[in-house]
Order: structure tokens, then C-alpha cells, then sequence
């Protein structure tokens, strides 16, 4: 068997936040009755005409500004003409040879990637496109339905060059893609509501080949997962085709989540099938270099600026940073929290390892928790200041994040404050030596570890509230009397 090569690019369609639709006035929001938020624009009924949406097209510039994209002073729609119940006029608005952004990159880091740069690459994106979604079929036993509510939202399309090797590096394209979107308010690239969606496009070559071979295009993958799954089984499957003397076909796939295998779709149409000419009744969009730059100082720090910044101000490993920037409402929440403690450490801490679980266990978002970075911060000035000890900590944090109640309100009620009292901590102690004769033997002959067993001791007789440190000293300075 030859050894192969992978070459990959992406066609990714993300949704733009907006409040109404691409071309009317109709409002842009997942789900509700099907058919409810329609009109006769987004309808295609004869006679009226589109107004563009002016924020998208701002949010497509932003986008291509972030991906270090060429901006286009003098772009135009086209129409896509084709005929399918998903467009009632027809033809799809899109962009076809003068989109809005050309020629940019995004960088990418993470495991499995090829060449000699591990772990590290950029990939070139050819073009973000501003067009409008179509409506979404659903398919029954006997019939098919069709919902227009999504008709007519603003849809980036952002084409990637053929420039990825390994599924990883798709990943990972993905996941950058989607972080960018979110950090400047672009999209939530829900993909459960369809809001970011992709096309894989794969075909494999023998190493050392420098022309690409025949590619195969992978539509309707709903998860990132889906996307990397359908690479590796392409992967393993075209190298058989070939290695078995047969060819491969340019056509269109799906991919099946259940059976993890591609079925064939169809062969595929070439763009002149779709009879592209520009919009009649849109004007061509001018920009101004100034209307650009307003637009670029409205960017957002993005999440690798972000993550190095995070390392160098609060003195955070990497990974901390990094676990920390993935999403921007985390980063948000940590540099909130973070003006409030001593140590970004301890903050960083307690997002990573306690929210984080207790929001992954609920199922929820960092939006929708009930505990803020405030109150968090809050808690942990109770850590510091010696109120509380760590282990209590993680009890009211668990209270916390039930209630949303703030910590010292859930201290107060509990009665959680740390004992701090010298009297009251020797008299723990001197029960804990008393009652515990054969350890008091073993740390007298030397074993000076079994100190940690009467702390232990005397913090389960103090149900958890004795000042460790304080407990420790008195622990050393009684037994070695
Ligand atoms: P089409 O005309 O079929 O739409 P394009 O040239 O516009 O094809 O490319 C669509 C996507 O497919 C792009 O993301 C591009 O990077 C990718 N692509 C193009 N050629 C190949 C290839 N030989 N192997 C893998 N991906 C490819
Ligand atoms: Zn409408
Ligand atoms: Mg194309």
C-alpha cells in the first residue's frame, strides 16, 4: 500500500447576530411557529424589494478583518438562481465574484498537525461571502415540511484554502473560526441551532505528489466532531478506492453519525449551473477606508492575545490562560473576578476546576450561572482573609452555585467561619494527642509525617473549621515538647 497525503479545505456558513433579517425587516431568531417570522421580501413575492442589512455587512467586515482578510471597497450580491423549496424566489442572494473579504489567515495550535512545524500553522482563507440562509426542510415518513422563519438570515460563507493535512488541524480551524465569531459578538455559533455549519472538502494524494487529487465535499456536518469522524473515514476510504485500481469521482457526500461511514449524495454541479448574475435590484456596497477603520476599532481583543497577556499580567502557566480564553465570557468572568484577589492564581484556580465541573455537570453556560465573577472574587477574599478555610470553601461554593447566594450571607448562616481561636484549636488539639497514644509514639520515634494524621484529627473534631496553619503549629509545638 502507498502512503498517502490528506488535503483539506473548509466551506463554513456562521450565522450573523443581528436583530432582523439579511433583506427585511423580519426579526433573526432560531426557532418558534414555523412560518411566523415571514413577509413578503424574505417570501419572494413580486414587487417589493431588499433593503441590506447594514450591521451584517458590518459584522462580515469585522469578520474578515479578524482573519486578516483584504477588505473590498467595491463589492455587490449576486443572484444564485436554482430551484428548491428551501428559496421561494428561486435564486438565493449571495456574493459571487466580489465578496466582501479576500485572501486572509487564521492561525492555528494544537496536536496531530502535520509538516514541520508541530502543532502550529497558519491556514489561508480564500474569501468571506455575505449571503442569505435559506429555509429549513424537514423531511417526515410521507411528507416534508418547510420552515421560512430561517429564510433570509444574514449567513457568512468563509472558504478556506485547500491548506489542512489532518483532521486535527480542521479541529482545530473550526474551533478558532468559532472562537473568533464569538469573542466579537459576530455569532454564537450555537451549532445545535444551526448557526455555524460546515462542508468538509478532502481528497488525498500520494506523499510527495504536489498535484491535489479528486476532492470529495462532505455536506450537512452539524458538530465539529462530525467533521473530524467524516475526515478520518475519507481518509481511510479513498486511499482503498485508489489502491484497488479504481478512481475517484468529484461528488458531493454525507455522512451518517449512527453507521460513522459517508454515502454518496451526488456528483457534483459546477458553478455555472447556478447561472450567477448580479442582483438587479441591489446596489453595488462602497467602502470608505475610513468606514473600515471605524469598523477596526471596534475590534475585540482576540482570545490568543488575550491568553498571552493573561500569562504575562497575572503570571498564569499556559495552559491556565488557555483553558481560561476559550471562551470569552470565561475570560470575561476571570479578569472581573481577578481585580478583587490577592492571587490570580487562586482565582484562575477555582474557575478551572470547580465552576467549570459544576457547570458542565449542570449542563449550563457561564451566561446562564448564578454565581458571578464578583462573587466569586468575594469568596475567595474569604479564603484569604482566613474567614473560611479552602475545604469549607468548596462546600459554600457548592451553595453558591445551587442558590446564587453570596458567600458570606451562606457563611453567616451556616455558621462556616473558620475557628481562629488559640484556646479553642489548643483544646482540640490536646484531644487529638490524648485519644491518639500509639501515633503520639510513632512521631516521637521519628515518623514526623504522622503529624498530618492529627491534623486530619483535629480538623474532623473541629467538623472542618480549625485555621490549618494555626492547627500545624500547635500540633509541631506540643509534640516535640
Ligand atoms: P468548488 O468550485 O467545487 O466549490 P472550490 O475550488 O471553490 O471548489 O473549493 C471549495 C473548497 O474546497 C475550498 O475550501 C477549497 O479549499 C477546497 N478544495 C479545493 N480543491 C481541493 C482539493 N483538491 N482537495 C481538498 N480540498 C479542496
Ligand atoms: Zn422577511
Ligand atoms: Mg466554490
Amino acid at each position: 500500500m502507498s502512503q498517502y497525503e490528506a488535503v483539506i479545505g473548509l466551506e463554513v456558513h456562521v450565522q450573523i447576530k443581528t436583530d432582523s433579517k439579511m433583506f427585511c425587516s423580519c426579526a433573526n431568531r432560531f426557532g418558534g411557529e414555523p412560518n411566523t417570522r415571514v413577509c413578503p421580501v424574505c417570501m419572494g413575492y413580486p414587487g417589493v424589494l431588499p433593503v441590506p442589512n447594514k450591521t451584517a455587512i458590518m459584522r462580515t467586515v469585522a469578520a474578515g478583518l479578524l482573519t486578516n482578510c483584504e477588505i473590498a471597497k467595491f463589492s455587490k450580491f449576486d443572484r444564485k438562481s436554482y430551484f428548491y423549496p428551501d428559496m421561494p424566489k428561486n435564486y438565493q442572494i449571495s456574493q459571487y465574484d466580489l465578496p466582501f473579504c479576500l485572501r486572509g489567515n487564521v492561525h492555528i495550535e494544537g496536536e496531530g498537525f502535520s509538516g514541520e512545524d508541530m502543532g502550529s500553522r497558519d491556514i489561508g482563507i480564500t474569501r468571506i461571502h455575505l449571503e442569505e440562509d435559506v429555509a429549513k426542510l424537514t423531511h417526515l415518513p410521507g411528507s416534508s415540511g418547510v420552515d421560512y422563519n430561517r429564510a433570509g438570515i444574514p449567513l457568512m460563507e468563509i472558504v478556506s484554502e485547500p491548506d489542512m493535512r489532518t483532521p486535527n488541524e480542521a479541529y482545530a480551524y473550526l474551533n478558532k473560526l468559532k472562537q473568533i465569531m464569538q469573542y466579537a459578538g459576530i455569532s454564537d455559533c450555537d451549532m445545535e441551532k444551526g448557526q455555524m455549519r460546515c462542508d468538509v472538502n478532502i481528497s488525498v494524494r500520494k506523499v510527495g505528489e504536489e498535484k491535489f487529487g479528486t476532492k470529495i465535499e462532505i455536506k450537512n456536518l452539524n458538530s465539529f466532531r462530525a467533521a473530524h469522524r467524516s475526515l478520518e473515514y475519507e481518509i481511510w476510504r479513498q486511499p482503498q478506492v485508489l489502491d484497488a485500481g479504481g478512481t475517484l469521482n468529484q461528488e458531493t457526500r454525507g455522512w451518517n453519525d449512527d453507521r460513522g461511514e459517508t454515502y454518496l449524495m451526488r456528483t457534483k454541479e459546477s458553478d455555472h449551473d447556478y447561472r450567477y448574475f448580479p442582483d438587479p435590484d441591489l446596489m453595488p456596497v462602497t467602502l470608505e477606508e475610513e468606514d473600515i477603520e471605524k469598523i477596526r476599532a471596534t475590534l475585540p481583543e482576540l482570545p490568543d492575545a488575550m491568553r498571552q497577556r493573561f500569562v504575562k499580567d497575572y503570571a498564569l502557566t499556559e495552559y491556565d490562560a488557555k483553558v481560561l480564553t476559550q471562551e470569552k465570557a470565561i475570560a470575561d468572568y476571570f479578569e472581573t473576578g481577578v481585580q478583587l484577589v490577592n492571587n490570580p492564581k487562586t482565582l484562575a484556580n477555582w474557575i478551572i476546576s470547580e465552576l467549570l465541573r459544576e457547570l458542565s455537570g449542570a449542563s449550563i453556560s457561564i451566561e446562564e450561572c448564578q454565581v458571578s465573577g464578583k462573587q466569586l472574587a468575594d469568596m475567595i477574599k474569604l479564603i484569604e482573609n482566613n474567614t473560611i478555610s479552602g475545604k469549607i470553601a468548596k462546600d459554600v461554593f457548592a451553595e453558591m452555585f445551587k442558590t446564587g447566594k453570596d458567600a458570606p450571607v451562606i457563611v453567616k448562616e451556616k455558621g462556616l467561619e473558620q475557628v481562629t481561636d488559640t484556646g479553642a484549636i489548643e483544646g482540640l488539639v490536646d484531644q487529638a494527642i490524648a485519644n491518639n497514644h500509639p501515633q503520639v509514639q510513632q512521631y516521637k520515634d521519628g515518623n514526623h509525617k504522622v503529624i498530618q494524621f492529627f491534623v486530619g484529627q483535629v480538623m474532623k473534631l473541629s467538623k472542618g473549621k480549625a485555621n490549618p496553619q494555626m492547627v500545624v503549629k500547635m500540633l509541631k509545638g506540643k509534640l516535640d515538647a
